[in-house]
């Protein structure tokens, strides 16, 4: 059990360093260098549309048709929910190539979604979102010129509202990158 589970630990330490170098590499060639990452350029320049509609159901949905993609918002919810929505589905079209419908249901609904946040897929479309709306360069960067040891609620929220995040997204990417302390 433990040789697997230090398996397991290793595998997703890779995949997450792997990660970082996907979505830098991507980055360069979608000519973000700004922040907050600006998703219109990015989804105009992959040629993938996006459509918002209101739904009681869904944040979102990807469907892929050849090379090129629709991506479905729910524009009822916040800002910064669908930013993360469309991040996450550029996640199911960059590294989930072999299906191409991905329905994405509401936190609300937690019938549907905690069954569908468990799978894997899932997990790396939300760690791509993550990735591409605050990429570790950029992060690590503002972090270090705040020249201190922890940060602040206050300064999360300024980190936020800087790379158009949810405060919790911000929060726990942080957490996830070991940035919360010793820079
Ligand atoms: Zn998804």
């Amino acid at each position: 059990m433990k040789f697997n589970d230090k398996n397991m630990a290793l595998k997703y330490k890779k995949y997450n360093e792997n990660l970082e170098q996907v979505v830098e590499k991507l980055h360069q060639e979608l000519g973000v260098n700004s922040i907050p990452v600006n998703l219109e350029i990015v989804t105009e320049k992959l040629g993938i549309r996006v459509k918002t509609a209101p739904s009681e159901e869904f944040s979102g949905l990807l469907l892929r048709k050849n090379d090129t993609a629709m991506i479905g918002v729910n524009n009822e919810e916040s800002q910064v929910r669908q930013r993360f929505t469309i991040a996450h589905e550029l996640g199911h079209f960059f590294l989930h190539k072999t299906k191409d419908t991905f329905v994405d249901y509401r936190d609300n609904k937690i019938n549907n979604s905690s069954e569908f946040v468990r799978t894997d897929a899932e997990k790396q479309a939300n760690m791509f979102a993550a990735t591409f709306l605050m990429p570790k360069g950029y992060l690590i960067s503002d972090i270090k010129k705040m020249a201190k040891l922890e940060i602040s609620e206050l300064e999360i929220g300024k980190l936020a509202k800087k790379y158009d995040v949810s405060r919790d997204a911000m929060n726990y990417r942080i957490l996830n990158l070991g940035l919360s302390k010793g820079i």
